[in-house]
């Protein structure tokens, strides 16, 4: 039986490094790790689930397969199927990055050994950034892609030496400048990914224009805002506003 992925799951397969002991946390029907372990790309999987539906479906997806002498199965929550020195690669995918944070902080025991993570949050990207930053991950590549109306962006990170991290660090958050003059600080990069935002696509660009819309509807319902307090945060979003158009013109004259 063949597998066909999304494009989404294929954009993350490809970025999981050939020969890995991999660990797909959150796996749901056990799509990647059963496609990475049919096409021979990985020597092994651990398809993660906390849910009993997901698991059952990830538990028949390999049994279907006939691919349990490469994929387990197990239930738990995030990490804690894990013994540690098992995996040297994690997938996690299609949750928020909050989520995807807290699933990585819980047990930092279980990423000893590990030296490559494939994360794809639907939402809080900047949170992922900010945990692969303090814990010394460094982010390799990123991409955004669209499907069937949605946009997703996928994290390439990996563990080097204390030294190399620092370098990468240095050159992924040094303020940087758009075309038009705009600088963007840490803050602003880790929102908007540092890669992504030094290549601007056209998903991408439709990405903050989205983004755009949601704020003006956010600042709409603030219109009547009386307390200082709630005068202050309804600032904070017009300001934010103010930033996300000025980028976006810039990107606009850079394509004509
Ligand atoms: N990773 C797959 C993908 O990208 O297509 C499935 C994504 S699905 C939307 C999210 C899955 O994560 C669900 O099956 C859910 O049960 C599982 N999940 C959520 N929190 C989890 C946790 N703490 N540990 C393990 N699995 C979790």
């Amino acid at each position: 039986m063949t597998i066909k992925l999304s494009k989404r799951l294929q954009h993350i397969a490809d970025w999981v490094p050939a020969g890995s002991r991999l660990a797909d946390i959150g796996s749901d029907h056990a799509l990647l790790p059963t496609y990475l372990a049919r096409s021979g790309r990985i020597l092994h999987a651990i398809a993660g689930e906390v849910n009993p539906g997901p698991f059952d479906a990830a538990a028949k997806q390999v049994a279907s397969s006939r691919l349990e002498h490469m994929v387990q199965v197990r239930r738990g929550d995030g990490l804690a199927v894990l013994q540690p020195g098992e995996v040297d690669c994690i997938t996690i995918a299609g949750m928020g990055g909050s989520l995807i944070v807290s699933i990585l902080s819980a047990e930092p025991l279980k990423l000893d050994g590990v030296r490559y993570l494939v994360l794809q949050p639907n939402v809080g990207e900047e949170f992922v950034r900010g945990w692969l930053s303090k814990n010394g991950w460094s982010l390799m590549k990123e991409q955004i892609i669209e499907e069937d109306g949605k946009i997703y962006e996928i994290m390439y990170a990996e563990r080097l030496s204390q030294e190399q991290f620092t370098v990468c660090e240095q050159q992924l958050y040094a303020p940087y400048m758009l075309s038009c003059g705009i600088m963007l600080d840490e803050t602003w990069l880790k929102l908007m990914g540092p890669h992504l935002v030094k290549n601007p696509s056209e998903v991408y660009i439709q990405k903050w224009q989205l983004e755009l819309k949601k704020q003006e509807r956010i600042i709409q319902t603030m219109a009547n805002a009386e307390t200082e307090d709630a005068m202050e945060r309804r600032q904070r979003f017009v300001t934010h506003k103010a930033q996300l158009e000025a980028m976006l013109a810039c990107w606009q004259k850079d394509k004509q």
